[in-house]
């Protein structure tokens, strides 16, 4: 293991790969990422995948789009598959407003070169027949998106970044880090490594990580459930994969997982998952599932989606996911302690994490954030919230679901 390196990343999951792919892109070789297990280790390994376009604030576009390209070329570079379905999306409008803020959105995706339309529902009824349309507005549909196989996609960046020179190592946790003759110090279980920049990728461990320093991130974690269905005829006989669909009156999602189902909801009452602190042992593990607090949601997806009633749940998995009190992540330097940076915070990793890796990479080599998003950054939060501050904004937030907020910003 190199021991002095420019750039150490500390946690190996989509994110972390993701910003040594692109800092070994913008020419920053000398990195190593340090993983405390295997890599996709904490949400990575059982997230859905799904990597849509459309997204609240019109202006994270850029980041959703850039992770399905910042997956794609890893995928070329690497010869290893991410298994992208380019399926599309349907966004569907439950109410007149609704349709009308997707309205707004076209202008942004067409100055960003993204194909997006606004759909009637006999559109939609032709792009996914297991879609009751009656009381939709219509839909936002976004046709070149889809998703990605999470464990794959991140092994392709980290392969691609070793091709270039960067390193990864694996069963490494870091125990400490500190300020050191204008860098920094990490100790780890095999050792100590000095580093100039530390990007901090570790979700919600990298709360616990930087405490000792006086650093409060707002990084908690919510457990949630993705429930996987058997084969359905419909899907069977159809020679196509149809596309995701969104809904914020069931609020879920739900795309096609062979010839069935992979639906994740999102409750509307939030669940946290250790507040006071994340197990030392926690593995590549999953969270018991309690249906009876989906029951809602799924009643309302039987509604909109009937042939779900006769699909029949194979699987159910209650995963950790990590969540800042507006819901999106934290990308940037902490001023404060030159030299550390933070990658963390992400809800929808798969979906924004290649994308924000370029953003923040950018940032660290360049001097610069390749654009303007002052929403992302790292700071924004202070270092004074508290615990039940930090856990009431994220309670509204997940509430939230697929709504999208008053206005377009
Ligand atoms: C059921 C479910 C379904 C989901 N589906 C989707 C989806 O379809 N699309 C989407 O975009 N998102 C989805 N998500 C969210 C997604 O899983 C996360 O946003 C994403 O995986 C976060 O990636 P990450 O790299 O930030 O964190 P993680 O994948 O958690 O990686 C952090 C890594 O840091 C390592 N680490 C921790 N501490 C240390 C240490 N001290 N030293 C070294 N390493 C350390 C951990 O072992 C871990 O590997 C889903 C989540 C759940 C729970």
């Amino acid at each position: 293991m190199k021991t002095d390196v420019q750039v150490a990343i500390v946690g190996g999951g989509i994110v972390g790969a993701s910003v040594l792919y692109w800092l070994s892109r913008f020419g920053w070789t000398d990195a190593v990422l340090l993983e405390r297990r295997e890599l996709t280790s904490g949400s990575t390994w059982h997230a859905a995948g799904n990597t849509t376009y459309f997204g609240p604030y019109a202006q994270m576009t850029r980041l959703f789009a850039g992770s399905i390209r910042t997956y794609l070329q890893a995928e070329e570079e690497s010869g290893q598959s991410v298994g992208f379905h380019q399926t599309g999306s349907l966004r569907v409008a439950t109410t007149p407003r609704e349709l009308e803020l997707f309205r707004q959105f076209t202008t942004k995706y067409k100055s960003l070169g993204i194909p997006y339309h606004v759909v009637d529902n006999d559109a939609i009824a032709a792009l996914h027949p297991c879609i009751d349309t009656s009381g939709l507005f219509g839909a936002a549909h976004t046709p070149t998106d889809g998703h990605v196989d999470p464990v794959g996609a991140t092994n392709a960046l980290a392969q691609a970044a070793r091709k270039r020179g960067a390193d990864v190592v694996r069963h490494c946790p870091v125990e400490s880090l500190c300020p050191h003759n204008g860098g920094w110090l990490l100790d780890t279980a095999n050792g100590q490594i000095k580093a100039q920049h530390v990007v901090m990728a570790a979700s919600f461990w990298t709360r616990e990580l930087l405490l000792p320093l006086g650093v409060n991130t707002p990084l908690y974690a919510t457990e949630h459930h993705e429930l996987i269905t058997g084969s359905v005829p419909q899907i069977e006989a159809l020679s196509h994969e149809v596309p995701a669909m969104r809904d914020s009156h069931v609020s879920c999602s739900v795309r096609q997982e062979g010839n069935g189902f992979l639906t994740g909801i999102y409750e509307t009452e939030p669940v946290f998952w250790s507040l006071d602190g994340i197990p030392k042992d926690f593995k590549e593990e999953l969270l018991p599932p309690n249906t009876e607090r989906l029951m809602t949601h799924l009643e309302r997806l039987m509604e909109r989606m009937p042939v779900m009633a006769d699909a029949g749940i194979k699987t159910i998995n209650n995963g950790p996911m990590c969540w800042t009190p507006d819901g999106l992540p934290m990308l940037g330097p902490l001023k404060s302690y030159p030299g550390l940076w933070l990658a963390s915070g992400f809800n929808v990793g798969i979906g924004t994490g290649g994308g924000s890796a370029e953003f923040l990479a950018h940032w660290m080599t360049q001097g610069r954030p390749l654009f303007d998003l002052p929403v992302v950054h790292a700071e924004r939060f202070g270092n004074d919230m508290t615990r039940e501050e930090a856990v009431e904004s994220i309670r509204a937030c997940y509430r939230q679901g697929y709504r999208l907020p008053d206005a377009i910003h």
